[in-house]
């Protein structure tokens, strides 16, 4: 499992992987499992309340072919100067967030939504950009999938992440079509929680280039069973903005900016709301999910 994939949201991440510790979870493996926590893969992002890299990238948009064409986007090339604009007073925050409306009005909240998240290749300061190279962090869970993947027939993954959902509602998303031996399986594990992104069910949009694809990827041959467990925090509206601020502090405000504590606290508010009855119900959910996994990696 893993946690810190988007920087900030290792707060919760890694809480849920020292809980897990803390509980005993390396006691109850049986003699022929073994357990592997990656904490807080993406530590730049963590240690500098942001959701991306070092390098401004989406690690979870990370994982493609980068010897190939990238997934186009046009629908985030036309919103660019809206979704991540250089200009950010509160007149010019206001202006943006009309203009999306307007956006969302006309084309649908799943569209807008797939255009803003589902990874973009085009734009180095804005939202999602996926990167031009493995990153660090790519590169170290591969060569963390390469020391422990090889001698397991079977694989679960789960990656913690928050921020999308209804609040402290956990859900598991998997990019496999609902057909797939990969989403059934999911779905006998954890039940109704489980989502695909390929139905248009999920709280996310179906993404390019995400750590659940590859690690399959990096198991061939091996039963592989990979998912998100996402934890709602706000509504979209604040989350995103959140999101907006701080891309343009870090790209064109800078760290003397006065703003700059209020916008940052901002931004991990909206991943980690810290709210006593919010961190109880996620930590629930997530130890369900593991203990659930464990069963079904049993079975
Ligand atoms: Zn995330």
């Amino acid at each position: 499992m893993a946690s810190g994939t988007h920087g900030v949201e290792g707060f919760a991440g890694s809480a849920i992987q020292t809980g897990l510790l803390r509980d005993g979870l390396a006691a109850r493996l049986d003699a022929n499992q073994r357990g592997v926590m990656i904490h807080a893969v993406n530590p730049y992002g963590f240690a500098h309340l942001r959701r991306v890299n070092e390098d401004n990238v989406d690690l979870n948009r990370n994982f493609v072919d980068h010897s190939q064409p990238y997934p186009p986007n046009p629908e985030y090339n036309k919103l660019a100067h809206i979704i991540a604009p250089e200009n950010y007073s509160a007149l010019d925050s206001i202006a943006s967030l009309i203009r999306l409306l307007v956006h969302r009005a006309v084309r649908g909240e799943a569209a807008l939504q797939a255009a803003i998240t589902r990874g973009q290749y085009a734009h180095p300061q804005g939202l999602f950009f996926g990167g031009h190279c493995e990153t660090w962090s790519n590169r170290t869970i591969r060569s963390i999938a390469r020391a422990h993947l090889s001698a397991a027939a079977r694989v679960a993954f789960v990656d913690f992440h928050t921020g999308l959902g209804r609040y402290g509602e956990g859900e598991i998303i998997v990019s496999a079509a609902k057909a797939s031996p990969a989403f059934v399986r999911a779905l006998s594990w954890w039940g109704e929680r489980t989502k695909s992104t390929k139905a248009q069910e999920s709280v996310s949009a179906d993404l390019a280039g995400t750590i659940e694809l590859a690690i399959a990827d990096m198991a061939p041959h091996r039963e592989v069973t990979a998912a998100f467990l996402e934890f709602g925090t706000l509504s979209p509206i604040p989350v995103f903005r959140a999101m907006q601020a701080e891309n343009w502090l870090h790209h064109h405000g800078g760290a003397a900016n006065p703003r700059h504590d209020c916008i940052k606290a901002a931004l991990r508010r909206a991943f980690y709301p810290g709210a006593d009855g919010w961190k109880t119900r996620i930590w629930a959910q997530a130890r369900e999910v593991v203990e659930q996994a464990l069963a079904g990696l049993s079975e």
